[in-house]
């Protein structure tokens, strides 16, 4: 008797524990600006839901992607490395590439090899599903119902747009709206609202288990769609910039939509919220703006870099916190496999790390002493709070992000040794890194350059919105 009673407490006692396990929701935006948000500042955005979001969570002011491009970023961000280790280095547009890349085409995309986040909280009991905006291969082989998630409705590709395509005449596969596998069907509203809408359903299905949804919105990169309400909320802005801020608000209701639902289920205690954006806003595609930092998507500086970053989780960290050393979206797949219970020494060669201990201050040292980035020639080696970035058209920059987060400041010629030490250390860190499986032609790295010229400082980026007003 005994001993069914024993058995009987240790069945409860692992059903609970396996109910604490916390739910977990990646929002994730696409070329959103740094400051395009009101918790990053912004007095023309409307982002309520967003900014709440922030003060009931963790605000980071140094969260980084591992790349300046979608692709890249993505690959780092499901694998929790660098994406550079397994030769995923430039972004997979076809049209783009080097007709002698070793894979093109639908061929481009996360190695079979390479586990995802949701390979990792399988393991430990949890049901996953994407929403949006997949960027990590077009053929069947990398589709997300291949890759650890168990549900799947959005695109294949890089973007599409956000209205329903009436038919499918001259649409790329890719972009077709897909409802897991190879079922074909186009939203009936707002592509923003329709991820929406299904993670809402996912999260209602599985409300008894624990849950993990990648919410992969494809706001607010091209095309420049917003509903005819959504741009009546802005009446003084013009053009793309009247534009982003709409698809933004549309990207803030919808976040909205899944938070508050989270709170009707009484999940919300329990689940971990994390809200961050692939990249640097591409201010000449999309009117984003990423002021203070320079810079702007597909270049190094810190407005290619650098992106808002929120995380919300009611049992582990305090409200309204700010944390202040770099981290990165590499830490994402650590940080939830260990808030799942899984044991992070399980996770094979991974460069994130679990930063929940550092944020509530269990750990007081940095997540990460050194951050690493690479496309090419060009690169970034930060050490602390120096950073170093090489280009292969001009002498290397060194920038102490302590005192000049907009990099105005270049040091390299009073620091030569520090240049010459932190070059070094870059280039051994590269050789622990796997080639490129493609390669962009090399027209486009001017492109990536000039985009950086033209953004270079406060000053242009402002008279070119000036301008840009004037002329809409
Ligand atoms: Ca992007």
């Amino acid at each position: 008797m005994k001993k069914i009673i024993t058995i009987i407490c240790l069945a409860i006692t692992v059903t609970s524990c396996a109910q604490k396990k916390p739910n977990i929701i990646f929002l994730f935006s696409d070329d959103a600006g740094y400051q395009d948000f009101g918790f990053q500042g912004s007095k023309v955005m409307i982002t309520p839901n967003l900014d709440k979001l922030a003060k009931e969570g963790v605000k980071f002011t140094q969260g980084y992607v591992t790349d300046a491009t979608c692709g890249p970023s993505r690959a780092g961000l499901i694998t929790g490395k660098y994406q550079q280790k397994f030769g995923y280095q430039e972004i997979n547009v076809p049209n783009y590439m080097s007709p002698n890349s070793k894979f093109l085409g639908d061929d481009m995309g996360l190695p079979v090899d390479q586990k995802t986040i949701a390979d990792y909280l399988k393991t430990i009991g949890y049901k996953s599903a994407v929403y949006g905006k997949w960027h990590l291969g077009n053929a069947d082989r990398f589709h997300p119902l291949k890759r650890g998630f168990d549900e799947f409705y959005g695109f294949r590709g890089g973007a599409r747009s956000y209205f329903p395509y009436s038919n499918f005449n001259g649409v790329h596969h890719d972009n077709k709206m897909e409802r897991n596998f190879e079922i074909f069907e186009e939203p009936k509203k707002y592509a923003t609202d329709a991820f929406a809408d299904e993670a809402i359903s996912f999260i209602e299905k599985n409300k008894n288990n624990p849950f993990f949804i990648y919410l992969a919105f494809n706001a607010v990169h091209t095309p420049m769609h917003a509903t005819k309400e959504d741009l009546a909320k802005f009446p003084n802005l013009k053009g793309k910039r009247q534009q982003v801020a709409a698809m933004t608000f549309a990207l803030d209701r919808a976040c909205g939509k899944v938070l508050d639902k989270l709170k009707e289920l009484g999940l919300d205690e329990n689940t971990i919220i994390v809200f961050s954006n692939d990249n640097g806003g591409p201010t000449d595609k999309n009117a984003s703006l990423n002021l203070p930092l320079s810079g702007t998507k597909s270049n190094h500086l810190e407005g290619g870099l650098r992106v808002p970053f929120l995380m919300k989780w009611p049992k582990k960290l305090k409200a309204g916190k700010v944390y202040d050393y770099p981290v990165s979206t590499m830490d994402l797949l650590p940080t939830f496999f260990a808030a799942g219970g899984g044991d992070v020494k399980d996770l094979e060669e991974i460069d994130g790390v679990n930063i929940v201990p550092f944020v509530n201050g269990a750990n007081k040292a940095r997540p990460h002493k050194e951050l690493y980035w690479k496309k090419e020639a060009r690169a970034v080696y930060r050490e602390n709070d120096w950073k170093l970035i090489r280009f292969a058209d001009r002498p290397a920059e060194l920038y102490d992000l302590t005192k000049d987060i907009t990099e105005q400041n270049n040091l390299a010629s009073q620091e030569p040794e520090r240049v010459k030490m932190m070059f070094k250390k870059l280039f051994a860190w590269e050789l622990t890194q796997e080639r490129p499986l493609w390669m962009l032609q090399q027209r486009f790295e001017k492109y990536d350059i000039d985009r950086m010229d033209r953004y270079r400082t406060p000053e242009l980026v402002k008279k070119e919105m000036e301008q840009y007003d004037k002329s809409k």
